[in-house]
């Protein structure tokens, strides 16, 4: 079955949309989706004059999921009901992060909490160690608080609406969404990267992001079959991350093939539309190494802020004016320390809104150095339990290499 492509316009006089294939890019191109253009007139003017493609894209979209549907440890199999713990777990730690990068984190934490309540009852100390190496760590400390909420609030139980997960620490509209239709089939389309780029590109949306966000999420939800929500979403999930990808999508492949827009118009790779990205200020600093035969030196970061609550080396602030001098001043204060030796290089780590560059300085402590107020020592043989954040795990990695210093 092929469709025509979509058109917001009415279609020029003695021109049926549907049966003459010349003029469709023409139609396409006048209706892309502009800037000026409500959502609401947007989806008026898409199902107006051709209902019968529009109401056939959910079938369209579950067949193609029914085939093609991506095999995940969280995802349950055809036929099986969803379990909201893994759900909820395997949303939470995909924010921000790869599909690849989360499977062996979901399956550690599984088997180590198999239930929520499991989860709940745990120490902070020993997600945050968990989760280490994962990114964004206010992820993890909502994940406990949410955990510990569900457990001593609601018996154990997930909310089953948007408005009870959205009450819920670290649970966003999207998450709450996601959960709701992937887990209760809750009639809602959840609308993540993958999702605005099949949308954006299947009615070419014209409107930059952020801004085309709430069109976006409109013209999602008509891709949504009657039932199977839940399936509706990850159908377009799973097509956003194997088809309709950033550069050159499938389209061959793909179930929207012959009515997509972007497509009929050869611009598939230049949506979704962005402002230009400002990137943030770099800032600098300098970090503290300092060991004590097979020890190192650490702290925890403040609860509050980036990388809260984390394990790190002594280091100074992290400022755009930083220099070296100002930042070597910040160094702990030991007795018995040897002189500092400032390694040859410097460690670059990239955060949401900021570049980090920092020097690194080395020192050996004696057999019985006391750590100052508000450090310890940790054999340096069990970091890999200390929830030490990459950027961190780069630093001792430099510190500790065989590199020349000065
Ligand atoms: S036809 Fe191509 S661009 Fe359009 S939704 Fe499918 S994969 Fe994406």
């Amino acid at each position: 079955m092929r469709f025509a492509p979509i058109h917001v316009l009415p279609a020029k006089k003695g021109v049926d949309a549907r049966d003459k294939r010349g003029p469709d890019v023409e139609r396409s191109v006048s209706g892309r989706y502009t800037d000026g253009m409500s959502p609401k007139s947007a989806l008026k003017a898409t199902s107006e004059p051709v209902l019968s493609v529009v109401s056939a894209r959910p079938t369209l979209l579950l067949a193609w999921y029914d085939r093609h549907r991506r095999k995940l440890p969280w995802r349950a199999a055809p036929g099986e009901t969803s379990d909201p713990y893994r759900v909820w777990l395997s949303e939470i730690m995909l924010q921000q992060t790869t599909v690849k990068a989360v499977g062996p984190y979901f399956e550690k934490f599984l088997a180590r909490w198999p239930e929520v309540t499991a989860l709940g009852n745990a120490s902070q100390d020993d997600v945050l160690r968990m989760w280490a190496g994962l990114g964004y760590y206010s992820r993890a400390r909502n994940l406990y608080a949410c955990a510990v909420a569900v457990t001593r609030e609601h018996g154990g139980v997930f909310p089953d609406t948007e408005e009870g997960l959205r009450a819920l620490p670290g649970i966003g509209p999207y998450t709450a969404a996601a959960i709701a239709a992937i887990a209760f089939d809750r009639h809602t389309m959840p609308v993540d990267g993958n999702i605005e780029r099949v949308v954006s590109r299947l009615f070419a949306v014209e409107q930059e992001l952020p801004q085309a966000k709430p069109l976006i999420r409109q013209l999602a939800a008509t891709l949504l079959a009657n039932s199977r929500a839940g399936d509706s979403a990850q159908a377009l999930m799973d097509l956003g991350a194997s088809i309709c990808t950033p550069k050159k999508p499938a389209c061959a492949l793909c179930p929207f093939t012959d009515d997509c827009t972007a497509r009929a118009l050869g611009t598939q790779e230049t949506f979704p539309r962005k402002a230009p990205k400002k990137s943030g200020t770099l800032r600098r600093g300098a970090a503290f190494v300092v060991t004590r035969g097979d020890e190192l030196l650490v702290r925890s970061r403040p609860e509050k802020g980036l990388l809260g609550g984390m394990t790190e080396v002594p280091g100074s602030e992290w400022r755009a004016e930083q220099d070296d001098a100002a930042a070597k001043q910040q160094a702990p204060e030991l007795k018995g320390l040897s002189r500092w030796q400032r390694k040859l290089g410097v460690v670059t780590h990239v955060f949401t809104h900021f570049p980090l560059e920092l020097v690194v300085y080395t020192a050996k402590a004696g057999a019985r150095t006391r750590a100052p107020k508000g450090m310890r020592w940790v054999p340096i043989a069990t970091l890999a339990d200390e929830a030490l954040p990459n950027v961190m795990r780069k630093v001792i990695a430099h510190a500790l290499s065989s590199g020349r210093s000065s």
